[in-house]
């Protein structure tokens, strides 16, 4: 008889998938989706734009339309931006192309978990610098943790997830000045942020850069379009070539390269949305510091914050929200987030619904 374990590449037996539970719940705060769907008129327009495509064809390889909007939009040449399936699948394709085995890849924590969970898949090193209590890197610990474990890819994450907090420019200099590899930033969040890593590549050169600079973007967040899987990387022109020989042939469907294409011209819906999701960030974190809560500054559209006026731990006061048909992200067992929650900024009223709940369970307690 074959022993299933044994099949399995050892180096990967022992990693957990990263998943959120999705109960069945009223209001769901707990993955950094957008509030609402697109508007309207893009889902009009999507849906005429499919009756004209040629199924039996392959797509378009190199994405031409997409990569075109994106680099409109951003000021950038096409030939600074790769798209794939979702900001995850470009991590990977970075990892694949840049890292590997017997290579290091260099994290701070706590951060976005699958940039070590991508990375061991494909055999590098993890190596974790830590960050400070108020989840910031400081420039000392960057320093030590490059100097020593010289990483072929150095991961920043802005605004940092799941903490919130935003990436300084002189730590992405620092990196970039001081690791001998790659430098990615994940924007994932970017637009909620006041500050963007694009600005440094567009002083470098754009597209003939030298600086081994990636920053990646994902159109789940403000785009509404979590359900579609597209997210895209922009740097200097000659890492993204060296990225395409990494990707699969085809990888982008046509019906997709639609969508993204299109959902870029509700720019101006966009961007409204994103300053309301910023209103209620600053409601929400308000609230919860009036309740008593510690709670991170956050230039995201999620808050983390610390369960314990609550006088419950973390997976109690996780568990009483649910009850309550509050989904919200539980990181109390994750190392370093000992009793602490994430909360995506919803609608007005998903978000009072939250802060609704926790009222309750402080109330519960006097
Ligand atoms: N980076 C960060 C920091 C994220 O939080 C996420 C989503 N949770 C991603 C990347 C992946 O986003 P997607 O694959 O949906 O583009």
């Amino acid at each position: 008889m074959t022993d299933k374990n044994q099949l399995v590449r050892p180096d990967l037996r022992a990693l957990e998938g990263y998943h959120s539970p999705q109960l069945d719940v009223e209001v769901r705060l707990n993955t950094n989706e957008a509030p609402t769907p697109p508007p309207d008129a893009f889902g009009d327009e999507l849906a005429q734009a499919i009756t004209s495509i040629e199924w039996h064809r392959y797509p378009d390889r190199q994405a031409t339309d997409l990569r075109q909007s994106i680099a409109d939009m951003h000021g950038v040449d096409p030939s600074q931006v790769m798209v794939a399936n979702g900001s995850n699948e470009v991590l990977q394709t970075i990892c694949l192309t840049f890292g590997g085995a017997g290579r290091t890849v260099a994290t701070f924590e706590p951060t976005y978990a699958m940039h070590g969970q991508i990375a061991r898949t494909v055999q590098c090193d993890v190596v974790e610098g830590e960050r400070n209590d108020r989840f910031e890197l400081e420039a000392g610990e960057l320093s030590r943790v490059i100097s020593e474990s010289r990483p072929a890819i150095t991961f920043l994450c802005s605004p940092n997830n799941p903490t919130g907090t935003p990436e300084s420019l002189e730590n992405i200099e620092l990196a970039l000045n001081e690791a001998p590899g790659v430098v990615v930033v994940d924007e994932a969040y970017g637009q909620f942020a006041a500050f963007t890593a694009l600005d440094l590549l567009a002083k470098s050169g754009g597209a003939g850069s030298d600086l081994p600079l990636l920053v990646t973007r994902t159109f789940s967040k403000t785009w509404s379009m979590a359900g579609a899987r597209l997210g895209y990387v922009i740097g200097p022109a000659w890492m993204i070539t060296e990225m395409e020989n990494v990707l699969l042939p085809y990888h982008l469907d046509t019906a997709k390269q639609l969508a993204g294409t299109i959902a870029l011209k509700y720019r101006t819906e966009m961007n409204a949305r994103v300053a309301a999701i910023m209103e209620e960030r600053g409601r929400i974190s308000h609230a919860l510091s009036d309740l008593g809560f510690q709670v991170w500054p956050s230039q995201a559209n999620f808050l983390l914050f610390r369960t314990t006026p609550t006088g419950r731990g973390g997976d109690d006061v996780w568990q009483a929200l649910v009850e309550r048909s509050v989904l919200v992200r539980n990181c109390s067992s994750w190392p370093r987030l000992d009793g602490c929650l994430r909360v995506t900024v919803g609608s007005p009223d998903d978000n009072d619904r939250f802060l609704d709940a926790l009222a309750d369970l402080m109330e519960a307690r006097s």
